[in-house]
């Protein structure tokens, strides 16, 4: 058996085995071993059925007598009912939902359930229970008394993931196997060893035994704290050799006195801030020096980003220099395009903007209205960005296709995506100079310190933690269901007194999940509640130029109630919308509900939140009131890291950062001690030359790091 072996090779498999592996993204040996399992079930906690009680969480280990998947009519939902035993008494399990657990689980199955135990009319039932089928009790745990349990999908069963993992272990890890790490480069431990004493972490090899097969909890807690440490550390360490690379870059000197700033500022309809007046210090101050700027710029929605960008865009016009303004979506790139006119016009300045997105380029301004901007050809706009006579383009991603060159791009502007490389700078920068542009990231993404330290330790922070003055409190309320008429009340007064307002669902259409969809929503809310204004739906699956349009008619208020999922998150400028409602909340992060939340605190007209959820237990509440009191984004993306577990937090797989290494991300010390590491590691020796392993190591990861 190799590590570089496919398990098909190595294993009997079936066809549906084959498709589940294929599913989980399983496919050689190697796959296997670092499959970690999700939890770990002892022997301690097993209860007879006798001493059950309401209430408590728990595991029981028995067999199947009779187990139907039936329908409840009246509330159309599917629920599978089982009758299980022990040696001691009788109790049923109830799945919700889950029609397929009886195609799985048969009569005469011994299992192991976990779950909660509930009380009904008929007596007590274990509801929803994670379930296990397992050969024989004795067998649970091969005697050691903790039993690793693996996330499964259809036809592989976490017990075929033990045996199958146990065997693999045994291979590798015998006497008779002493030369593996000849074989096996892959098993040798990429971090350092006086790293792994220092903080008391168990070697690659004992972690990979204690993880799978742990004598103890004390074990398997052991080594998941060194596998979420090994991620941590080699993200950093990445980032920060990114970083380092970078730096030996040249960009562009760009100077502007104070006068000249001060000036420019002046003009402005509102004094700035002290954080956005710091974070232009840092930009500016980055700009005189000889290597280029990697700047994140974080702030809440709403604390003035859009100026910051604005000012350092002027600083690189006024040098005679370009600016790419990069936006994640078409709708996005769209508003800034127009914000970016508005400072501009305002400030009586005659930049040329462009914009270019994958449906259409504008050029502003207009020859015909010097106010507005027009429509122009996609080479037309290339010329004029080639030949530096428009010097601000904004774009989406087709701002960095091989057919969009610049004259001299100075500086990139980034909206919510902080991954943006050396090597995307470079292709934007061309062959035209060796020097790079200067980047400055934005964000109203509030993130936990912990992941901030990780995903960030490329770029320097600076933090926009204060709001414009004069905004009135957003007044946010948990609304009970039997309220919902009132919030309907204040929406109707709202729009009556000019304002619009927008209504949040979790879903397009109706799905597999119970909750509120955008489709039957809207329809609803014309026919049954306001029949009197106009409705329009936004969602992903709207085409951008049907998007542009019905946004384009939502700020014009052709438009009242916009009925929208959660894309209008990122970034929807409508000051003039001043309720939100959001439905089923309980289904999204607090971050991310805050940040929806923010669209409706962009003037200075009170503005409202009403949150309706269909979960009602202690804890959603407990949750959902935190964003009543929190003061801020970062506030509650703590909160959620802490109440709501890492794997859960908002968004948190598009880091790029697996469960376990979640867990390192409660952990402060541990992220500082990595990224400690990391930096004294990247400091002494940049090129890694004494640390082969690591540079191995690092080339792997980035292969499976794909860019968009
Ligand atoms: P962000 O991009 O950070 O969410 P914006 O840049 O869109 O925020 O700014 C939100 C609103 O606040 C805009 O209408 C902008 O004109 C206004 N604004 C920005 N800075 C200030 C300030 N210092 N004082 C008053 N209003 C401001
Ligand atoms: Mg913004």
């Amino acid at each position: 058996m190799q590590l570089s072996s496919l398990i098909e090779e190595n294993f009997r498999l079936t066809e549906r085995q084959k498709k589940g592996l294929k599913k989980m993204g399983l496919k050689i040996i190697r796959d296997l071993l670092f499959y970690f399992p999700s939890r770990y079930e002892s022997f301690s906690e097993r209860k007879n059925i006798i001493d059950l009680k309401e209430g408590e969480k728990t595991t029981i280990y028995g067999k199947i007598n009779e187990i139907k998947a039936e329908k409840s009519w009246r509330k159309r939902r599917y629920y599978t009912e089982a009758m299980v035993s022990d040696q001691t008494g009788f109790i049923a399990a109830i799945w919700f939902n889950q029609p397929f657990v009886s195609k799985i689980l048969k009569p005469e199955d011994k299992v192991a359930l976990t779950g909660k135990i509930a009380n009904s009319k008929k007596g007590l039932y274990i509801a929803n229970p994670v379930y296990e089928k397992i050969s024989s009790y004795e067998a649970l745990g091969e005697g050691a008394g903790i039993l690793a349990i693996y996330s499964e999908t259809r036809g592989i069963s976490s017990r075929w993931l033990r045996f199958a993992i146990q065997k693999i272990l045994k291979s590798f890890f015998t006497k008779d196997r002493p030369s593996l790490t000849k074989d096996d480069p892959l098993l040798i431990d990429p971090i350092p060893e006086n790293i792994l004493t220092n903080y008391h972490l168990p070697s690659l090899k004992s972690a990979l035994i204690f993880i799978h097969t742990p004598q103890k909890l004390s074990d398997a807690e052991a080594a998941r704290k060194r596998f979420s440490f090994e991620e941590i550390f080699f993200i950093q360490l990445a980032r920060l050799k990114e970083r380092k690379k970078h730096d030996e870059h040249h960009s562009f000197s760009i100077k502007i006195s104070d006068k000249e700033l001060n000036d420019f500022l002046s003009i402005f309809p509102f004094e700035l801030t002290s954080a956005q007046k710091k974070a232009i210090e840092h930009i500016i101050n980055d700009f005189s020096k000889q290597s280029a700027m990697s700047r994140l710029l974080e702030g809440d929605v709403g604390s003035g980003k859009t100026a910051v960008a604005v000012v350092a865009s002027y600083a690189i016009v006024k040098n005679g220099y370009q600016v790419a303004y990069m936006a994640p979506t078409e709708i996005l790139a769209q508003q800034h395009f127009q914000s970016f006119i508005n400072y501009f016009s305002q400030l009586r300045l005659t930049t040329k903007i462009g914009l270019i997105t994958s449906s259409e380029c504008k050029k502003y301004p207009s020859k015909i209205n010097p106010k507005e901007p027009t429509h122009i050809s996609r080479p037309q706009l290339l010329k004029w960005v080639g030949n530096g006579e428009i010097p601000i383009l904004i774009g989406t991603h087709s701002l960095i296709q091989k057919s969009v060159e610049f004259e001299n791009l100075a500086l990139v502007i980034i909206d919510e995506q902080h991954r943006f490389g050396t090597r995307q700078r470079a292709v934007l920068a061309k062959e035209k100079s060796d020097k790079i542009p200067h980047l400055l990231s934005m964000t109203a993404t509030p993130i936990p310190r912990t992941l901030a330290l990780t995903v960030y330790s490329d770029l320097d922070l600076s933090l926009l933690d204060e709001m414009p003055p004069a905004r009135q409190k957003i007044i946010t309320e948990i609304i009970a269901p039997n309220q919902r008429h009132k919030s309907y009340k204040k929406i109707r007064e709202e729009i009556n007194n000019g304002r619009q307002a927008y209504v949040i669902c979790p879903l397009i259409e109706t799905g597999k999940i119970e909750a509120k969809n955008v489709t039957d929503e809207a329809k609803r809310l014309k026919k049954e509640v306001f029949p009197e204004f106009e409705i329009g739906i936004l969602h992903g699956r709207i085409l951008p130029k049907e998007k542009e349009k019905i946004l384009q008619d939502f700020r014009k208020n052709k438009i009242q109630i916009l009925v929208s999922t959660s894309v209008i998150e990122v970034g929807i400028d409508v000051p003039n919308a001043t309720v939100i409602l959001i439905e089923g909340a309980e289904r999204f992060g607090l971050a991310q509900l805050h940040q929806l939340r923010g669209r409706v605190m962009r003037s200075n007209h009170q503005s409202y939140c009403f949150i309706f959820t269909d979960a009602n237990s202690d804890k959603t509440r407990e949750r959902l009131n935190a964003l009543v009191s929190a003061k801020n984004g970062f506030e509650l993306a703590e909160y959620d890291l802490q109440f709501r577990g890492p794997g859960e937090l908002s968004g948190a797989k598009q880091w790029g950062i697996s469960d376990i290494g979640m867990e390192a991300l409660k952990n402060i010390k541990m992220v500082e001690a990595a990224r400690q590491e990391a930096q004294k590691i990247i400091s002494e020796d940049p090129d890694l030359k004494k640390y082969p392993l690591i540079l191995e190591r690092l080339r792997n990861q980035n292969k499976e790091i794909h860019f968009e």
